[in-house]
């Protein structure tokens, strides 16, 4: 060898050292060794030498503890994690003793993996590993999992895989060593023919045999080096060393790094697939969690539309007077100074429309053999109009009846259900309401009232009836006042409140428009979806810690797989966006699985529920679930992806 010529490796005074305990253990003490270009070399020594620690160094898959290694003269503890991934991807190709094939890829498959980390078109990489398959004989075997192969052929594939991206150094671990003779045979077959072709071949034995077939053989004992002799196999000479074939063109930039995020899609997903029911189980809080979230949400967006339209069919403008200081004032029942005569002053003013006086109690209701309690409204004539009634049948009792303090009374369909069962029609018929006969005059359609009970029976009649011939009293219960369309709501408030309190002396009662009331709807409803959304979200959270926690054990079952993406030239962020995806895809799935389901109960909901539910899907909520899940696959799955990817190569691929 020329002696000017530098080595294409080279090692000085390399230690490797482990921890044992409290002390230190070297495994390689003081290793110097040059290895050219086109050399087939072999290592040989007894099992625990440290042939396999000198490997993973010459491969970077390790470091050496003290001392400098250095590849086409460059020095690797200079060089970044992703350098050196650079290097195992595009000049070296790892066969292992246990051909470390990946179990759920066809041959052509797992050929490919460099292929894949180094940006080659998916079409030029099928091809290449076809071709390199054929080449060692695998033509017919191109389609088959390694589980259908036999040793020798299984390492094949991992040769074919060494020289994917090129393989101008190729580090054999025991390549023979899970092999019978023939097919052991075959393989340094192989690798001699790679060796004349200009591959630099390091093969690592305990095996004197199979080491007799290298040119040059170091003795390697209790971590040093003792003997480097050369060797004659026999067979043709050494070939010049010359670069060796074709590697396909690799690319770079962010097409190529496009291409890889599709490949860690792909991995992804068949990872998942490979793993359904644990992938379902994985899935199940996200689902839970994201239907739970998005039909609340629905409900509670239902629920409110639902109580707004009431409200605004009860007009948008009328303004409530009631005794007391609030709803809930219990002194309220002994105040008795809101009287008809205060609502014929409200009903002077300008900006007042209509007012609609209103007593309520309750009586027993008779007819013929038919005996039921009912709530009884004494109303004016507008009362129907301001609250949103359409009339059936009949027709609501008019301003006479009101004066004249007539016995008509206007009823709901519950009541009418009651007492007129068989369709009979009720109008003219009288009612005993209480000891006083009632005649019907008309009935309401059919209104659900979100204040109100669905199944109530609801009798309305002229205030004055009421006050005066059912119930005996002079004071109202409340004064429902009407202000004008073209009237400002604050300002007629405010000039109702002030006709009160000087008709009064004082400020014995309260007022309530039907925009605080819309206010305080909005706002319960808004509190109840946060706080309901709230416990969703923690069950999004446990969901989310679910798939973390199946993702720390699936880095944990794959950590051999990790290693050997690593060795072929995964860098770091290949892995981590492998498994990093992964979780996204599960929690996006999941995510999809869980709208959809929310959407079922929708469909359930309005088919059996009734008018009583109402789910409302707005696309914000969907768009919303979906940006959840997918930040809690990157939430939650960035610890178990960057702990794959922050593995020791050499730990992964033992499977530790
Ligand atoms: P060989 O390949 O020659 O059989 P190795 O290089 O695998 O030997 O191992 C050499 C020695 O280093 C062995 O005694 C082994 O126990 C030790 N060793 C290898 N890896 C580790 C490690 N990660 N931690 C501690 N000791 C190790
Ligand atoms: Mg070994």
């Amino acid at each position: 060898m020329a002696q000017q010529e530098t080595a294409l490796l080279r090692l000085r005074g390399v230690v490797r050292e482990y921890p044992a305990g409290e002390e230190v253990v070297a495994v390689l003490k003081d290793v110097n060794l040059d290895i050219h270009a086109g050399e087939m070399v072999a290592i040989i020594g007894p099992s625990g030498s440290g042939k396999s620690t000198l490997m993973n160094i010459i491969g970077c898959l390790d470091r050496p503890t003290r001392g400098s290694y250095q590849v086409g003269g460059r020095e690797s503890g200079e060089m970044l994690p992703d350098e050196l991934a650079r290097l195992r991807r595009e000049h070296f190709g790892f066969i292992f003793q246990r051909y470390h094939l990946m179990g759920d890829l066809t041959a052509v498959g797992n050929a490919e993996i460099p292929a894949i980390y180094a940006g080659v078109s998916a079409e030029q990489r099928h091809e290449r590993a076809r071709v390199l398959l054929q080449r060692l004989g695998l033509g017919e075997r191109l389609g088959n999992r390694p589980g259908q192969l036999s040793g020798g052929q299984q390492q094949r594939v991992s040769i074919a895989r060494a020289l994917m991206n090129g393989g101008s150094v190729i580090l054999a671990d025991e390549p023979t060593g899970a092999l019978d003779q023939a097919s052991g045979q075959e393989v340094m077959a192989i690798l001699k023919e790679l060796n004349a072709s200009g591959h630099t071949i390091i093969l690592v034995t305990h095996d004197a045999n199979v080491a007799a077939n290298a040119r040059r053989i170091i003795t390697i004992s209790d971590g040093r080096i003792v003997s480097d002799e050369a060797n004659d196999p026999g067979g043709a000479p050494a070939a010049a060393p010359k670069h060796p074939d074709d590697a396909p063109n690799q690319r770079d930039g962010w097409l190529a790094a496009w291409g890889r995020l599709g490949e860690a899609t792909h991995m992804a997903a068949r990872a998942l697939i490979g793993h359904k029911l644990r992938t379902l189980l994985t899935m199940l809080g996200i689902i839970i969690g994201i239907a739970s979230v998005v039909s609340v949400v629905a409900l509670g967006n239902g629920s409110r539309q639902r109580i707004l339209a009431d409200i605004a069919s009860m007009g948008t403008n009328t303004i409530d007077i009631r005794p007391g200081k609030g709803f809930g004032d219990r002194t309220a029942g002994a105040i008795h100074t809101l009287r008809p005569a205060d609502a014929d002053a409200l009903a002077k003013l300008s900006y007042v429309d209509s007012v609609s006086p209103s007593v309520s109690t309750s009586k027993t209701v008779l007819r013929g053999n038919v005996s039921k309690t009912a709530n009884i409204s004494g109303v004016g004539v507008s009362h129907f109009r301001v609250g949103g009634y359409t009339i059936a049948q009949g027709a609501t009792f008019n301003d006479e009846s009101v004066r004249r303090q007539l016995q008509d009374a206007v009823i709901d369909p519950n009541t009418k259900a009651a007492f007129f069962p068989d369709g009979e029609d009720p109008i003219g018929k009288v009612l005993l309401i209480g000891s006083v006969p009632a005649r019907v005059v008309g009935v309401t359609a059919k209104k659900d009232s979100p204040f109100g009970l669905a199944d109530a029976l609801e009798i309305w009649l002229p205030y004055t009836t009421v006050m005066n011939r059912l119930m005996g009293i002079r004071h109202l219960r409340s004064v429902t006042v009407r202000v004008a369309d073209d009237a400002d709501p604050g300002a007629a408030e405010t000039g109702i409140t002030e006709l009160m309190v000087q008709r009064h002396g004082t400020q014995d009662f309260f007022t309530r428009n039907s925009d605080t009331i819309r206010q305080t709807v909005e706002s319960t409803t808004k509190t109840m979806t946060l706080l309901i959304s709230a416990i969703a979200v923690i069950s999004l959270v446990v969901g989310g810690i679910g798939v973390m926690n199946i993702m720390l054990v699936s880095v944990t079952e794959r950590t051999q797989e990790i290693g050997v993406r690593m060795a072929v030239g995964a860098r770091q962020g290949d892995i981590l966006k492998q498994f990093l995806i992964e979780a996204v895809l599960v929690c996006l799935i999941g995510g999809a699985l869980g709208v959809t389901l929310a959407l079922l109960l929708g469909e359930a909901v309005a088919a059996f529920g009734g008018e009583s539910f109402t789910m409302i899907f707005s696309p914000a909520s969907i768009v919303a679930a979906f940006t959840c899940s997918t930040l809690i696959g990157v939430l939650f799955g960035f610890l178990p992806a960057r702990r794959a990817a922050q593995l020791d190569p050499v730990h992964a691929l033992s499977g530790e």
